[in-house]
């Protein structure tokens, strides 16, 4: 698997989200991009330097599946209507991911990615380094925590803000495409294919603290920290990986929720059980979104019936 550097300006990202598609002008050879290599999307310096992103160009990666021949233009102009250019290649992908926003001149690298070759490869001596920035590709070694904290330590950015932007760009890479539900077919049925990626973000925003109570491990003294995600609309119930479907609670609170199945009220974002016992949640904004809330809601309900006429179950 090679890692690719490529530039795009900020008015074509929100394409290449939606359709997991890049253009170029002409293919790279030995070495050719191949099935399954990584493209990083990185912005270009002026649009950088005017969206204040210089310590942040890079937050998007995409997988790339194969190439297609754009003879006379045609798909160049139905996917980037205002670029005002067409491509002779386009890169139709199968996957993309957020990543820890970063730059790669911020990396102290061997080689130097700057310039306008498009695509320009990393080279095997630089790829270590930039691989913990990249969460959803596995590393040898690192679990995606590890890989996490890492990337975040040796940062140029602010750690909770890198934090929220791989958050919500998590978000928006699901919101491409929230009524396609990704499974793997086992010998005896499907199961939903889980972002591992996304837990792992929100626990390290909220420090592995519960949202509910506010139990932390590491100060009851223990050498690590321990918290786990719960989906607010259970994901049999049709909910998504979205952060505005998952919350940080603490082992005690994540077996309660379940056994009990409170009602939750987004408005107020508190748990109410049958009881009458109401339980608030802490939010450090990740919440807070109530357009993109209903949009959850709504989504689920057309995944939960998609999910029943598929019989597919949950993957642990
Ligand atoms: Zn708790
Ligand atoms: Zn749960």
């Amino acid at each position: 698997m090679n890692i690719w550097r490529l530039n795009v300006r900020s008015t074509q990202i929100t394409e290449c989200i939606n359709s997991w598609k890049f253009a170029l002008d002409s293919k790279p050879r030995n070495p050719e991009i191949q099935k399954g290599d990584v493209l990083l999307l990185q912005l270009v310096a002026s649009d950088a330097d005017k969206f204040d992103k210089r310590n942040s160009r890079i937050e998007f990666a995409l997988y790339f599946d194969h190439y297609e021949q754009d003879y006379d233009g045609a798909i160049s102009k139905y996917y980037w209507p205002n670029a005002g250019k067409t491509w002779h290649w386009i890169l139709h992908c199968n996957g993309m991911t957020s990543t820890i926003p970063f730059s790669l001149e911020k990396l102290n690298l061997i080689n130097n990615y700057s310039g306008q070759t498009n695509p320009m490869i990393i080279k095997s001596e630089d790829v270590n380094k930039v691989m913990f920035y990249l969460i959803g590709i596995p590393l040898k070694g690192e679990s995606i925590g590890d890989k996490i904290h890492t990337a975040l330590r040796d940062s140029a950015i602010d750690k909770e803000y890198a934090l929220l932007a791989a958050i919500k760009n998590n978000d928006r890479i699901v919101e491409s495409n929230p009524n396609q539900i990704n499974w793997t077919t086992v010998p005896a049925h499907k199961e939903i294919k889980r972002n591992a990626e996304l837990p792992c973000l929100l626990k390290e925003f909220y420090s592995f603290k519960c949202q509910i109570c506010g139990h932390d491990f590491l100060e009851e003294g223990y050498e690590h920290p321990y918290s786990e995600t719960h989906h607010i609309l259970w994901i049999l119930r049709g909910g998504m990986d979205h952060s505005n479907n998952l919350i940080v609670v603490c082992p005690n609170h994540h077996r309660i929720i379940h056994r009990e199945d409170p009602i939750f009220d987004r408005n107020k974002l508190v748990f109410v059980y049958k009881n009458g016992l109401n339980e608030h949640l802490e939010n450090e904004g990740h919440l807070n979104d109530p357009v993109l809330l209903q949009k959850v809601e709504q989504w689920a309900i057309e995944r939960e019936e998609q999910i029943k006429k598929e019989k597919i179950i949950l993957a642990n």
